[in-house]
């Protein structure tokens, strides 16, 4: 009988961390299905969400949720980078500056006046994913990423196989579902600019694409934007629907691809 080689020194060194975010994409590495299989596959030396005794040395990754919201992140940000063969960015906040960064596109002593009313001395900040402060390697986006790409990049890091993100929109795994098209519904959804690989999560749902994977690498934004000018949706609507959770990654896209958004 096959002896299974064990060698626990050989696993990959693994950290997950967190900068300003809500801790959601890190539950999603928890849950007991997801966590027990990854903590067979890599070696877990530093959680600090869930761990007291935490690993200071070399990392081979380093997976890390949350926005730059504070200078301390940007402290962290590099420290971590500095001990770390490869980073990546967790969940959408890492990879496109998730929710907070529709602050940018506010005014910021409003919203700071509105969120903390008692704190004049907090400097407000330019929210913006980790890629604008340090070298990422891979990304895993989505609010809260899924378990299974999780454990499908786990899996393909530990058997020395690429990992790559689906380049498709939403509206290819969606339409393969057969699920009803709310955008011919009359509902906004971003799912034809918004890349695939959470299964068409909201869609299936009976809920809009918010776009919170960010663009899809060669997302049409100018037909889109024809063809939601031909339904009757405003300019205004659209901003607002692509700034929820990936504005400053659509506007840069944008920028490069199409003038409409300024016109
Ligand atoms: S991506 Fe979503 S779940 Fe993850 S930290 Fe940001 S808001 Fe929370
Ligand atoms: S519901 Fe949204 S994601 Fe699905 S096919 Fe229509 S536009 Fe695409
Ligand atoms: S359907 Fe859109 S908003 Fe929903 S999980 Fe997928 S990419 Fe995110």
């Amino acid at each position: 009988m096959k002896q299974k080689k064990e060698n626990t020194t050989e696993k990959l060194k693994i950290g997950l961390y967190g900068i300003s975010g809500c801790a959601g994409c890190l539950l999603t590495v928890i849950y007991e299905d997801c966590f027990t299989e990854i903590n067979e596959l890599v070696d877990i030396k530093a959680f600090p969400l869930i761990k007291e005794d935490n690993y200071k040395g070399p990392l081979d990754y380093c997976f890390i949720e949350g926005t730059v919201c504070f200078d301390e992140d940007i402290i962290t940000l590099k420290k971590l980078r500095k001990r770390s063969k490869y980073i990546v960015a967790l969940g959408a906040c890492s990879h496109v500056g998730g929710v907070p960064s529709m602050k940018n596109f506010l005014n910021k002593d409003k919203v700071m006046r509105f969120v903390y009313p008692k704190y004049n001395h907090l400097k407000s900040t330019n929210p913006t994913p980790i890629n604008k402060h340090i070298k990422v390697d891979y990304y895993l986006p989505q609010c809260p990423p899924s378990k299974k790409e999780i454990l499908e990049f786990v899996q393909a890091i530990t058997s020395n196989r690429p990992f790559r993100l689906t380049e498709d929109p939403v509206c290819f795994e969606c339409r393969k579902k057969g699920n009803p098209c709310l955008l011919n519904q009359g509902q906004l959804c971003l799912g034809p600019i918004t890349r695939g690989g959470c299964d068409a999560l909201c869609p299936t749902n009976d809920t809009i694409c918010y776009g919170c994977r960010g663009p899809c690498p060669d997302a049409n934004i100018h037909a889109f934007k024809e063809l939601l000018k031909e339904k009757g949706y405003t300019q205004k609507e659209l901003v607002a629907k692509m700034q929820t959770f990936a504005g400053l990654q659509f506007k840069e896209f944008e920028e490069e691809k199409s003038t409409w958004l300024e016109k």
